[in-house]
């Protein structure tokens, strides 16, 4: 994520001393403008670039702040203070009905909700005989702070970009916290996903529901804001097409970053007004001819600049490394810990696990079980149905029959994230980080379940005491797989083997009873397999169980108790690492075909 403090203190600064220099009224009425459309455009940079989510409806949004306050203060002459803590509850309300409706399904019904929603809403502003109807509501007062009218757009402009950077500042804060990295994980279009932090404990869900209503709020202040400038609200800037030019601003300036925002609010604004002088002249007529120019523009930067405008003026700096606070050399606290199962407790029992994939049967009626203190490995030749039965085990994928018991809990049908708050903590085959995370900040992902702080916390900052415990843990755990010195790389910048053992950090830092790892070793070098070896020898030491699917036979023969070994879905024979040596079955199916 491309926002720190500083460069947003400078622009504070800059923005703040405008209106005191002699620039004329039509650039203060300008940057109006554009901190109220950076205040839209920002909810998409969370919604779009953070979390993957398209939205055609932040203009309604916007249209509830604006409507609520200017029906509130014309018609019972309340404080236009009322007025947008009503807007703000009304747009939540709205906000959470839609994403409760839409974001448990796939992708494109946001986007389609959206926009029935921005016309539902449009028709009922301009239908409403309280509203005003299409002429909508006159004489909407200034809104005042201490007593002081900013009725001037000199004056109103100080709040404008008190909005707009206090809401950067906000959203800034939240993507560097707890909430921040489960959001961050979410975005199909950059390799994330739900499975990863749901296997984590999150509920991706609610997050998605948490993303879209903040971002409904910004809107919503943006659109209280618009209607005290105006003083007048009528139902046409709250329109689908607004709607879509919001989108616009924000895929324009740049998804990936808080500047994005800015910088297609910004450009948006100021060409907008030249198109409206020149295009009239040139073609003639006047007429709505900006959206197409807009349109032909939009995918002329994309071609050049996938990521919109702002990164291409953020490389005109030097480039900076990577800015999460770092946890400092003073302790902090550790993070609770879970109580330790008893050695020798069965804490994994799965009996008859079954998973058929249309017509194959990939796993097929596979029991076994772990104590406490055991380290079982799951062999077998590739489609065995190994990472399949991993699934089941850890409730990321449904089963076709059988039963999966957890410390003498029944867990299959579960999802995940109560699995994995149960005890279990797992690693992915093809692995899932975060790529444009910092290590410190993909582990800190598995901490998820032994903290708390919620958006909000994050927004205003009062989580850090939490957060460097989180990190502390973190860090902790990198030591203990021998990654402290990568921590502050991206994670996207590892080459495989260390990113498998992020992958292990991650679920250690969940401090889990069983453990289960999915070809951990694959891509590692001999001495990095050794270390594993120590490290998962130490982990049994302390307790831990672990499940270990493996294709390095020697790794997986001098580290574990006992072995299960897999053929075509099926169990062929479970025993010690001699007993499984010694099987002429083993020999034929396995180690004949392997080595
Ligand atoms: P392993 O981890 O032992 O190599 P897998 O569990 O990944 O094997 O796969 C077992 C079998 O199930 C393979 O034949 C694979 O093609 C099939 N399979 C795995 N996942 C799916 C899926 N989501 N849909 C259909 N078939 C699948
Ligand atoms: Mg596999």
């Amino acid at each position: 994520m491309n926002g720190s403090i500083k460069p947003l203190a400078a622009l504070a600064l800059a923005v703040f001393i405008v209106p005191w220099l002699p620039v004329p009224d039509f650039w203060i009425t300008q940057l109006n403008y554009i901190g109220m459309y950076a205040l839209v455009a920002l909810g998409l940079v969370l919604l779009t670039g953070i979390g993957g989510l398209t939205s055609f409806g932040q203009a309604a949004f916007a249209g509830i702040g604006a409507y609520s306050s200017a029906y509130l203060c014309t018609h019972f002459g309340l404080s236009p203070w009322i007025g947008l803590a009503a807007g703000l509850v009304l747009t939540a309300a709205a906000s959470l009905v839609l994403g409760w409706l839409t974001l448990r399904m796939s992708g494109h019904y946001l986007p389609l909700a959206t926009i029935a929603w921005s016309l539902a809403l449009f028709y009922t502003m301009g239908n409403l005989e309280a509203l005003g109807k299409y002429d909508g509501l006159l004489g909407v007062p200034p809104i005042e702070l201490f007593g002081f009218s900013l009725k001037a757009e000199r004056r109103i402009y100080g709040l404008i970009w008190l909005a707009a950077l206090a809401g950067a500042l906000a959203v800034v804060h939240l993507l560097d916290s707890r909430p921040g990295r489960v959001m961050r994980a979410l975005n199909l279009n950059r390799g994330g996903g739900t499975t990863m932090p749901e296997a984590m404990g999150a509920s991706t869900f609610r997050y998605k529901v948490v993303m879209f209503v903040i971002a409904a709020q910004l809107a919503s202040v943006s659109g209280w804001l618009f209607a005290h400038l105006q003083r007048s609200v009528n139902p046409s800037p709250f329109g689908i097409k607004f709607g879509i030019e919001y989108l616009f601003m924000a895929v324009l300036g740049g998804v990936g970053s808080v500047w994005g925002a800015f910088t297609g609010a910004a450009l948006v604004k100021l060409t907008e007004d030249q198109l409206q002088v020149w295009l009239p002249r040139l073609l003639g007529s006047a007429g709505s001819y900006e959206i197409i120019v807009f349109g032909i523009v939009l995918v002329i930067v994309l071609q050049v600049s996938p990521q919109g405008v702002w990164p291409l003026i953020a490389r005109l700096w030097p480039a900076r490394k990577a800015t999460v606070t770092p946890p400092d050399a003073e302790p902090a606290a550790p993070l609770a810990a879970r109580d330790k199962p008893a050695r020798g407790e069965l804490l994994l029992d799965v009996r008859a696990v079954r998973k058929a994939f249309g017509g194959l049967v990939a796993v097929n009626d596979i029991s076994f079980a772990i104590k406490a203190g055991d380290i079982v490995g799951l062999i077998g030749p590739n489609g065995a149905g190994k990472s399949t039965t991993f699934n089941l085990v850890s409730g990321v994928l449904p089963l076709t029959s059988g039963e999966v018991w957890l410390r003498g809990k029944r867990v299959d049908g579960l999802p995940s994230r109560t699995v994995a708050r149960m005890g279990l903590s797992r690693t992915f085959q093809h692995v899932k980080l975060v790529p444009d995370m910092t290590v410190l900040e993909n582990v800190a992902l598995g901490t998820y379940l032994r903290t708390r702080s919620g958006s909000v916390a994050a927004m205003l900052r009062l989580d850090r005491a939490e957060e460097r415990r989180a990190l502390h843990e973190a860090a902790r755990q990198l030591e203990r797989v021998g990654l402290a010195a990568q921590q502050h790389e991206l994670a996207g910048n590892l080459a495989l083997g260390p990113q498998r053992l992020v992958e292990i950090a991650r679920a250690l830092a969940s401090d889990p009873a069983v453990l289960l790892l999915d070809e951990p070793a694959a891509g590692l070098r001999h001495q990095e397999k050794q270390a594993l070896a120590a490290v998962l020898r130490q982990l049994k030491a302390e307790g831990l169980s672990l499940l270990l699917v493996e294709h390095d036979m020697d790794f997986v023969m001098n580290l574990t108790d006992r072995i299960v070994v897999m053929e075509f879905g099926t169990r062929l024979i479970e025993g010690t690492p001699a007993e499984v040596q010694a099987s002429p079955e083993v020999r034929a199916a396995y180690l004949g075909t392997e080595h």
